[in-house]
């Protein structure tokens, strides 16, 4: 097999903050595998500097696993998946960009959607929550006047002043609203602010500590109603077991766990341990969040709005309609090439003719 890949700058809607950084772009890697047969399967990286990647990091583990995928079966995606991530553990959105083309091509292979390639059911559609990042009280208030066709929306919170925030965010909407700290609460912070969650009816809090913080998730479980759900905490099925005890469910993301196959083993893992899941995001366009909807089946929340976030995806693949999530029914990831977006709209702020490639590569 041949991997090829280029970059693909998104260029955001609204400025995108959250508790620990601010960005107008983000820069993801879009990859192409192609077989003997000629039958292309493509993924995507949207890596996080959080979690120490970025489009160099990756472009350097993609031309390292080109010699590795030469002489391979697709079908032996397990094998191969393995072997990526002995060699690259720390570089799970580079993984997650083969192991998503992997799964494509498969799919294209079998002439099968993924979701069936997967044993799952299309029809088991669910409603995604639609991210506001951090803003004036003023723009968060207008960011959910616009997002009034979803009816969950996911708030970020973790600044000063954020329980303030909230308050007048809830006056201006009914959607559900669940609460994303980004470790940037103290313990002493969340035991007051998660009283007042309660009030305000948000359905669940996610990472509301540093990493590693488990005596804070202890104690604040202790006195709180809310669920508390751990996303930066787990990046993948090895880090469940010592959080099973202190959190109610985890957020499962392709970009943070190396892909398809490792979130599929954190689905069960945390099945095994009496936890709810969600399956969430990056900014990403819709070719990754798409292999991640064929798996919404499985879990109880979903937060696939990256995509949503964005003003150039190149792809269409999973639609939304008043939040609800629908899966296309083309084979592989069924992701086509948004054809009639003008190759200018595309560039954010990288090179113009490698980005381009990417209207018209599908
Ligand atoms: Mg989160």
């Amino acid at each position: 097999m041949n991997l090829s890949f280029y970059p693909l700058d998104l260029k955001l809607k609204h400025t995108f903050q959250i508790a620990r950084e601010t960005r107008d772009v983000q820069n993801n890697v879009v990859v192409q595998i192609k077989d003997r047969d000629g039958i292309v399967g493509y993924g995507e990286s949207a890596p996080s500097r959080f979690f120490g990647e970025d489009v160099t990091s990756v472009t350097k583990t993609l031309v390292q696993s080109r010699d590795l995928l030469k002489n391979t079966d697709p079908f032996q995606i397990e094998d191969i998946t393995l072997h990526l991530k002995n060699k690259f553990p720390k570089d799970a959105a580079a993984r997650a960009a083969i192991d998503i083309a992997l799964h494509d091509m498969i799919g294209k292979k079998l002439k099968i959607p993924l979701y069936k390639f997967l044993g799952l059911n299309r029809h088991e559609r669910k409603t995604t929550s639609f991210t506001i990042g951090i803003d004036t009280v003023e723009k968060m208030c207008k960011k959910v006047e616009e997002a009034r066709d979803f009816p969950v929306l996911k708030i970020k919170v973790g600044m000063k002043g954020d329980t303030e925030i909230l308050k007048e965010l809830r006056k201006t909407t009914k959607a559900v609203f669940r609460v994303d700290a980004n470790t940037g609460w103290t313990r002493d912070e969340a035991r007051q602010k998660l009283n007042l969650m309660e009030e305000l009816g948000v359905e669940l809090v996610e990472q509301p500590f540093p990493v590693g913080s488990i005596e804070s998730l202890k104690a604040v479980r202790r006195h709180s109603k809310i669920p508390i759900f751990a996303d930066e905490d787990i990046k993948d099925s090895k880090d469940i077991p010592a959080f099973s005890d202190v959190v109610d469910g985890i957020n499962i993301k392709l970009m943070k766990c190396g892909g398809i196959r490792e979130a599929l083993r954190m689905i069960y893992t945390a099945r095994a341990h009496g936890l709810k899941i969600m399956v969430g995001c990056n900014i990403e366009s819709s070719l990754s969040i798409t292999a991640a909807a064929h798996l919404m089946s499985l879990v109880d929340y979903v937060d696939l709005d990256g995509n949503l976030l964005v003003t150039n995806d190149p792809y269409i693949g999973a639609t939304v309609d008043q939040g609800r999530l629908t899966l296309p029914e083309g084979n592989g990831l069924g992701v086509e090439a948004r054809r009639t977006m003008p190759l200018s709209s595309l560039q954010g702020g990288a090179d113009k003719d490698r980005t381009s490639v990417s209207a018209c590569h599908l």
